[in-house]
């Protein structure tokens, strides 16, 4: 992934049909994990609406606590995928813990038959499993997206990610999601969005922002903005090349992370926001 090579060239790549590069810029919103096929639908109906073809939908969702909702595993896959189908959803961004879960994507992907694609992502969490890693790096079927190990530095996590392409997936890109800290923090993380440019300069791989992890709150400033919107814009404009991020039709009703989930109402304004963020970076 150019770690040790700082030759310039970036690692790009194209899955099916939509091209990764240190200059693309996709929005992945989505929900964080998949509840009902209701919500998945209403999700994927108003990405299609504002001519989007990518998301991110969680079946496999690793929980600090044993006794949180664990996700729908592959149970949701078909439905998923099906609607996906529907609404020209090309890439799904979604977390697998074990290789197992590799399979049943591949074989629920086969079964459903349709032109989506999935894009594996290695949670925080993961990021130094690195017999999972080699595992999803010795496939080359599906990118990855890897994202930083929240409590490592970044030199680690860049290794973690060079461990996928040492084993021959060079179809890779580094999430920020920020960073624990033990100063306090009015956010659930450390917004990390500065280290944007680093990642490209050390690194040829796209990098993508997950402000809903980093902020985990909707809490708005002053100027009535909310605190994900300034961490997005704050992304977008250090050069991020990929933005995965929360919605969900009723948050009160989430399963997981619904306190940092953005409205549906909210999408058209977020992807506008967004294009201007880009015009100035
Ligand atoms: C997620 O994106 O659903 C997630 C759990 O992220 P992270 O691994 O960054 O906590």
């Amino acid at each position: 992934l150019g770690r040790h090579q700082n030759d310039g060239r970036s690692s790009s790549f194209e899955y099916n049909g939509v091209l990764f590069s240190q200059d693309s810029l996709h929005v992945f919103a989505g929900l964080c994990a998949v509840d009902t096929i209701e919500h998945v639908e209403i999700m994927m109906k108003a990405l299609r609406a504002e001519g989007q073809v990518c998301t991110r939908m969680g079946a496999y969702k690793p929980r600090t606590s044993p006794y949180s909702f664990q996700g729908h595993g592959k149970n949701c896959l078909p439905y998923v995928f099906d609607l996906a189908g529907k609404y020209g959803i090309k890439v799904i961004a979604m977390e697998i813990t074990h290789e197992g879960h590799l399979e049943e994507i591949r074989t629920a992907l086969h079964q459903t038959g349709n032109a989506t694609g999935v894009m594996l992502q290695i949670g925080t969490r993961n990021t130094q499993n690195f017999e999972l890693l080699k595992i999803v790096g010795r496939q080359q079927t599906f990118p990855v997206l890897i994202k930083r190990g929240f409590g490592i530095t970044l030199d680690e996590s860049l290794n973690a990610a060079e461990y996928l392409a040492s084993e021959g997936n060079r179809k890779v890109i580094f999430g920020l999601r920020g960073m624990k800290t033990n100063m306090g923090d009015p956010h659930r993380n450390f917004v990390d969005f500065a280290h944007v440019p680093v990642v490209k300069r050390l690194t040829r791989m796209p990098v993508c922002i997950d402000p809903s992890h980093s902020v985990g709150t909707r809490a708005d400033s002053p100027d009535g903005i909310l605190d994900i919107m300034h961490a997005t814009a704050q992304g977008v404009i250090a050069g991020a090349n990929m933005i995965l991020v929360d919605f969900h039709p009723v948050p009160s009703k989430a399963l997981v992370d619904g306190p940092q989930a953005l409205l549906m109402k909210e999408l058209p304004q977020y992807l506008e926001d967004i294009q201007i963020a880009r015009e100035a970076y």
